[in-house]
């Protein structure tokens, strides 16, 4: 039987804090993975569950968009895996009479693990204007509500439909179908706050703005490069794939500004070494760098490449790129003080790795968030590939640029349609497709979106999935911004703060989750989602769902847009709604790469989407040709006396969602206010261990942001830096305080002082 909800909230964080671990899964992972989901699934329901996760003919993992190798593992899935999945599949649920007991302003004291803990939501709910509590409302109510509200506005453009990256690629479809049939290219999403400078920098020099690289590319490279990614919490199946190239050969190095036991040490629970042996070492080359030194590690390592006898690979740079000789000109200018001043590296470790590199054929970036959420990301990655193209490292088995993404279809929801800057192409296809004219006009993202909302420009906040208010920064202001609508609506599976900061009126429609079985007047429905490295594959769910009557991602929009768009609207919605194989044969024909879709997607582990640079090296760039940049050396100033802090997770959380309140890895149990801070720099401004302060957030506009009463950690992190979870620091984030390009929100790079806890909470 699953354990009960908490009633108490113990979110009265009393954080402990131990020794940090040098080795990541394991036992303890089994045993985490195995208690967490038992607490909310009970014992019967967690086997059937988590034997189905990522297999063939299961379901997807709501987790994050790590692939799935060809040959799937009895138990293939992670410990965070196990976790998503049980938030997912768990036997609590909420029903009429917990609105009933709890008021919206009493729900906005709880904190958000406590919300989650609550468990599935059950049936629509309003909170109608003026009203403290949520009420129940029927389905066909709700969506009269909405079209009232979407016809109510002097422009289409007046709502935002938002995405979380959890949303199938068949119900993403659908969405941006119905916006753009609405009128609008307001389609913000959850990528906008993480890859989207991979997506700009990788578009702009390649063509394509996703990964080059699959699985199988990993296990024979030469070496690979872990930069700014914590795959042991964010990407654990990664150390799988990790563990097998360095059994291979492969050299690994991690440049992060945190030594993270997922890049120490690998003990796979699915072998007995890792269960009862001492695992895989996994990095052989720990570069500690300051954050937001990547730009410049990168310049200084091109530098050397290009100074080092045979170190380009001419022919391809001849017969591929384009701007060469400008790029080799700038690089050649990087001044050894300014890269030892922005990496806080030692030369000779630069040197170090300049040397696997031209000791290597086959060479793999990956990365993650601590190179997308600063204001030079776009740049920094620009350069990575700069430093990838030198060598011929793009097309070539074993050789690539692999960005990791965090949300398990958040590649597929973009390749879909889901974007507030979509092609020409795309548009045109669509309109060709549906005999309609879109919307030309480029829309909002997510952090327009809010400024949008702030200034009264967008009256209505439409989300699919997600938890936009505590996944978005400058919390104060984002909050604001989404009471000053006039509705707010959330797609969800569970309960959190964006359904307790609303707009005059808000609706609550809960939806089936991966897990569930989707079963319409034409039978058992499956849905498909892309995972980081191109491969679309079947997601199929077999739990009967939470309660009778939830509808799907695809029924509500299909529901929605009949209702907004009235009954002359020509799109067969309904078709759409109960065979999801009529959507995917149009699907097929907007979508690059999908024709066939219904066949392809039934192929064991599905298929994998064309990626021109990496099947052929051919490069749909402006050029034609495969990019060099000039990314002049830039690196995060921080004054005297404070620190540049980054947000990050714990390893008991998904995103916004907090499974738990500990941190095994980084020692830390029981709370989540924690701010980490090397012991040198703590002495320095004369922080304590076990000191509570205010975090102060310092930028240009002269606003103070506070985050109050954090405990003071002191941590092996790089000087210079610290480190603190997410989204209780959001709030230190300004919302002008973006990524050149890419609008995407630095949350890797705020610069804090530190003051006397104020004993606000
Ligand atoms: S690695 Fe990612 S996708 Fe795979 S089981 Fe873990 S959380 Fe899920």
């Amino acid at each position: 039987m699953a354990k009960q909800a908490p009633q108490s909230d113990p979110a009265q964080d009393a954080p402990e804090v131990s020794a940090p671990q040098h080795a990541a899964a394991g036992l303890p992972a089994v045993g985490h993975s195995l208690r967490m989901a038992a607490e909310q699934m009970g014992p019967r329901r967690t086997l059937a569950t988590l034997l189905k996760v990522n297999q063939p003919n299961g379901f997807d993992c709501p987790g994050c968009a790590w692939p799935e190798p060809d040959k799937t593992h009895t138990a293939e899935f992670c410990e965070n895996g196990a976790k998503a999945v049980a938030e997912e599949a768990t036997e609590r649920r909420i029903r009429a009479e917990f609105f009933a007991a709890h008021s919206v302003s009493e729900l906005a004291e709880r904190s958000g693990y406590w919300l989650g803990q609550q468990g599935r939501l059950t049936q629509p709910m309003l909170l109608d204007e003026g009203a403290t509590h949520y009420s129940p409302i029927s389905w066909d109510d709700a969506f009269a509500l909405i079209a009232e509200e979407l016809r109510a506005l002097d422009t289409p453009d007046g709502a935002a439909f938002y995405t979380s990256g959890r949303t199938s690629n068949e119900a993403a479809f659908a969405y941006q179908l119905f916006a753009r049939r609405l009128g609008t290219n307001n389609l913000p999403d959850c990528s906008n706050m993480c890859h989207e400078s991979s997506g700009s920098a990788l578009t702009e020099t390649l063509g394509v703005g996703k990964g080059s690289v699959s699985l199988k590319d990993l296990y024979q490279a030469d070496l690979i490069i872990v930069a700014g990614q914590n795959p042991g919490t964010n990407h654990p199946r990664m150390l799988s794939a990790l563990e097998r190239a360095k059994r291979a050969g492969a050299t690994i190095v991690s440049v992060n500004p945190l030594p993270e036991a997922g890049l120490e040490r690998f003990k796979n629970p699915q072998h007995a070494r890792g269960l009862v042996g001492h695992g895989t070492k996994l990095t052989d080359l720990f570069l500690q760098i300051r954050l937001g030194g990547d730009l410049a590690l990168f310049r200084a390592l091109n530098q050397l490449i290009l100074d080092a006898d045979g170190g380009v690979d001419r022919a391809f740079v001849e017969e591929h790129c384009h701007g060469f000789e400008e790029f080799a000109a700038e690089a050649r200018t990087t001044g050894r003080e300014e890269v030892l001043a922005a990496t806080g590296l030692p030369w000779e470790q630069i040197e170090e790795l300049a040397r696997l590199v031209l000791g290597s054929r086959k060479v793999i970036v990956c990365w993650a968030m601590g190179l997308t959420q600063h204001k030079h990301a776009v740049p920094t990655i620009r350069e990575v590939v700069n430093f990838l193209l030198l060598r011929g490292n793009v097309g070539r088995p074993g050789a690539g640029v692999c960005p990791v993404r965090g949300h398990s279809n958040v590649q597929g929801d973009r390749t879909m349609g889901i974007f507030e800057r979509p092609s020409k192409a795309f548009l045109d296809a669509l309109a060709g497709e549906f005999g309609f004219e879109p919307p030309r006009a480029h829309g909002l993202d997510s952090v327009d979106t809010i400024r949008g909302m702030r200034d009264g420009r967008v009256k209505v906040f439409f989300a699919m999935g997600g938890n936009f208010v505590a996944a978005t920064p400058d919390t104060e202001v984002t909050e604001a911004a989404m009471r000053r609508c006039r509705l707010t609506v959330h797609v969800s599976t569970k309960l959190n703060r964006s359904h307790v900061i609303t707009g005059a009126r808000a609706l609550i429609l809960p939806t089936l989750g991966r897990t569930d079985r989707d079963v319409t007047a034409r039978g058992a429905q499956f849905v498909s989602v892309e995972d980081s490295m191109g491969q679309v594959h079947s997601s199929r769910g077999g739990l009967r769902p939470p309660a009778p009557g939830l509808l799907s991602e695809v029924a509500i929009v299909c529901r929605l847009a009949r209702a907004v768009l009235g009954p002359q609207d020509s799109v067969p919605w309904e078709d759409f709604a109960t065979d999801y194989d009529t959507l995917r044969d149009r699907i097929a024909r907007v979508v690059p790469g999908f024709a066939d879709f219904n066949e392809k997607v039934r192929r064991p582990g599905g298929f994998t989407l064309p990626h021109g640079p990496r099947d052929s090296r051919t490069f749909p760039t402006a050029t034609g040709k495969a990019n060099f940049t000039v990314n002049p050396l830039t690196a995060p100033e921080v004054p005297a006396g404070r620190l540049l802090l980054q947000t990050l997770r714990s390893h008991d959380q998904y995103n916004t969602t907090i499974y738990g309140l500990d941190d095994r890895y980084r020692g830390i149990t029981g709370g989540r206010r924690i701010v980490l801070v090397n012991p040198a720099d703590a002495a320095e401004l004369g922080l304590a261990e076990g000191a509570y302060v205010d975090l102060v957030g310092e930028w240009k506009d002269g606003v103070e942001r506070r985050a109050p009463h954090f405990k003071v950690v002191h941590y092996p992190v790089a000087r210079g830096g610290a480190a603190a979870y997410y989204p209780e620091t959001n709030v230190l984030v300004p919302l002008d305080s973006t990524a050149d390009i890419s609008n995407t929100p630095t949350s890797k790079a705020v610069v804090v002082r530190f003051e006397p806890d104020s004993g606000e909470r």
